[in-house]
């Protein structure tokens, strides 16, 4: 059991802990104690960070063992040289999100449901992350009156995500004003922040952001990304515990991934420990299919065993929903063997 920690964190700590992020996959090496010149691909890592950048909090790169090549943490973020492969049938857009946007910034692909980039950036880039090519400029969120604006004038939208790129680096203030003009539309009746933040900078979990979320006009849901146990200390269970206290329900998603939590133990793990934390697992993604990001994939019949083994020990509440997510279908995929 993890205790949570007590001691409040600086307003400010977060930016800092941004400002001084690890930004090269050299760095990161040797952070966890492994040799940049021991690796004969570092020119190949060096070409996969000129398409998506290195980014990992320090706070973060903290909890990958040192030393070990294949920690589940430190595979989710160092770059490799797959990344530069071209694999057929991965592609930078499968999931069709350009063609799914009703005004810049607002993606709609569900009844009921739409989703906001909120800002362009991510306190950590994820490898695998199924938007690492998105064309972020067309969406930029100095266009979200125009957002608004269909979002008001479409009645038949109840709630509203909030994504990223990571809302949650929004400043207070911004986030207020947002979650104050979208929560006084009369048809809106929740909105959903999705965020790894409360994961990867558990410093941006601070006083004064708990008190703007409790004065969202209408109920938060809010959905974080673990993917592994490991990534679940003292900080993120200090975090988790106060978001928990704050918002409807805290949620968590994963993505099933090749190497890093790919087995039965892995996920129960997770699953445990995110109850522990004050988080109910919700989804895990099936990965899909997006370029730079075939070593990480894993098709249906992989994926059969480990949920078997996850519901056989897992009680129906711990154990999350297995999708995929299929362009023009009217909702996650939900994978039933
Ligand atoms: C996944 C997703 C949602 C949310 O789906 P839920 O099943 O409600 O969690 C909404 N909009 C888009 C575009 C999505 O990709
Ligand atoms: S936090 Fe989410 S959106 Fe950002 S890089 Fe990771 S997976 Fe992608």
């Amino acid at each position: 059991m993890i205790t949570p920690i007590e001691t409040a964190w600086e307003p400010d700590l977060w930016h800092k802990e941004l400002r001084t992020a690890i930004r090269s996959s050299v760095e990161l090496l040797r952070f966890v104690g492994l040799d940049p010149s021991a690796t004969a691909a570092l020119p190949l890592l060096r070409q996969a960070e000129q398409d998506f950048p290195t980014l990992v909090p320090r706070g973060f790169a903290a909890r990958i063992t040192p030393g070990n090549a294949n920690d589940p943490l430190l595979l989710q973020v160092l770059a490799d040289a797959e990344e530069n492969r071209t694999v057929a049938g991965f592609t930078a857009d499968p999931l069709q999100e350009n063609a799914a946007a009703p005004a810049p910034g607002l993606i709609q692909k569900y009844q009921g449901r739409a989703l906001l980039i909120t800002t362009t950036g991510c306190a950590v880039h994820c490898r695998y992350c199924f938007r690492r090519h998105f064309p972020y400029a067309a969406h930029r969120p100095s266009l979200h009156a125009e957002a608004l604006a269909e979002l008001q004038a479409d009645a038949s939208i109840r709630e509203v995500i909030l994504s990223g790129g990571d809302p949650l680096l929004l400043e207070d203030t911004a986030l207020l004003t947002l979650l104050q003009q979208i929560g006084e539309i009369p048809h809106i009746k929740r909105i959903r922040v999705h965020t790894r933040i409360p994961i990867v900078l558990p410093q941006r979990i601070t006083a004064g952001l708990l008190d703007v979320l409790r004065q969202s006009p209408v109920p938060v849901v809010m959905v974080v990304h673990a993917n592994h146990a490991q990534e679940l200390d003292a900080h993120t269970g200090r975090a988790l515990t106060q978001l928990a206290g704050v918002v409807r329900f805290l949620l968590n998603q994963a993505v099933l991934l090749k190497g890093i939590n790919n087995s039965v133990t892995s996920q129960i793990a997770l699953c445990e420990t995110l109850f522990t934390q004050g988080a109910q697992p919700y989804y895990l993604h099936m990965p899909d299919q997006v370029a730079g990001t075939h070593h990480f994939y894993l098709d249906d019949a992989d994926a059969q065993p480990i949920y078997h083994g996850m519901q056989a020990a897992l009680p129906g509440y711990l154990l999350p929903k297995l999708v995929r997510e299929i362009p023009g279908d009217t909702a996650k995929n939900l994978l039933a063997f």
